[in-house]
């Protein structure tokens, strides 16, 4: 079977979805990225009399995911010509638009209600052959796609790009026991061809391979930090350029991850793997909660286990 991705859907404008539509952009495809209306105006929209139905307010969301990712260093966007191929929407005014897509990718919160959902509507909208993918870091697949129809399953998979994309040539492709090979092949060879990828295929398991090393490490050494006093920037110092690491210090890198989507992939690993010897390392710690519960989510705010990232 020949596909041709002629326009992408990205889902979700975060750390991620903005960052996988720069990519597919740098290589000309065409890209809509959508992600949700806000809910509450902001002080600055109230003064100027705006309200959650002005489209300046229903695109806020996606507008601001686009422009950190835009000034991101190291960039994410090859040239400003390519931002131009990318154009933002709201999951409520222009979920319709995905009809058009020949690739549909989830980058949406990461946890399981929501990602459901949004199969569910996909499944109503997407063009039938449009292949669906889910950028989750752990959720088994075969979960995502519970309640989906076997036309659905058939065009879905996992397509886990690592952060950030256009730098990390890893892509992890997660097929669920219902998706075509035909299609995964094809999906393959457009991701290894097109986006530049090195391809690991993956079995369904919760974190697949990359996340059930790197989330192990990253909560062992929270919690080692917390248990024996050790400060963030003693822990960077050690495991940074002292060892040859100078962009990927342990701290930092969590930044760069954000700690809510770690929490999420620790807390879903927590509840998948019950009879698991290593399960208690991703019991949710002091630390992260904490941080959490204040909105210090990471570099995506600028401010995390460091203040300013
Ligand atoms: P993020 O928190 O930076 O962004 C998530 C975005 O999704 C937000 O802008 C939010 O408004 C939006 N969103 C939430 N619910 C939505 C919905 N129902 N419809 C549309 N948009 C919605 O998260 P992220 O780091 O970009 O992670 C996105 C996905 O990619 C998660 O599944 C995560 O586990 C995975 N992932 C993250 C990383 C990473 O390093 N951050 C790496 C690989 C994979």
């Amino acid at each position: 079977m020949t596909y041709q991705i002629k326009r992408v859907g990205v889902i979700g404008a975060g750390t991620m979805g903005a960052a996988i539509a720069a990519l597919v952009a740098g290589t000309g495809i065409p890209v809509i990225l959508l992600d949700v209306p806000p809910s509450s105006l902001t002080a600055e929209e109230e003064a100027k009399g705006l309200t959650l139905n002005h489209p300046q307010v229903r695109n806020r969301i996606v507008q601001q995911g686009f422009e950190r990712m835009r000034k991101a260093r190291p960039s994410n966007l090859y040239s400003e010509r390519t931002a131009e191929l990318i154009t933002l929407g709201n999951t409520e005014d222009d979920f319709h638009r995905l009809a058009e897509c020949d690739w549909i990718v989830e980058a949406i919160v990461e946890q399981i209600g929501p990602k459901q959902s949004l199969m569910a509507r996909l499944e109503e909208v997407r063009k039938p052959h449009a292949i669906v993918t889910t950028n989750t870091s752990g959720i088994p697949i075969r979960i995502i796609a519970e309640g989906r129809s076997e036309a659905f399953r058939r065009h879905f998979f996992g397509s886990h790009f690592f952060n950030p994309p256009r730098y990390l040539r890893l892509l992890e492709i997660i097929p669920g026991d219902d998706a075509d090979p035909a299609v995964v092949a094809a999906f393959r060879q457009f991701a290894e061809e097109r986006l530049g990828k090195g391809v690991v295929i993956c079995k369904d398991r919760p974190n697949f391979i990359g996340n059930r090393i790197f989330v192990y490490a990253g909560q062992v050494l929270i919690n080692y930090a917390l248990q024996h006093g050790y400060r963030v920037e003693e822990v960077d110092a050690l495991t940074g350029p002292l060892i040859g690491r100078p962009n990927t210090a342990s701290f930092r890198l969590l930044d760069q991850v954000g700690i809510d989507v770690m929490a999420y992939v620790a807390a879903n690993l927590y509840d998948a793997i019950p009879d698991d010897e290593s399960r208690d390392v991703y019991r949710q710690n002091d630390l992260t909660q904490k941080l959490v519960a204040a909105g210090k989510l990471g570099k995506k705010v600028g401010q995390g286990f460091y203040k300013e990232v």
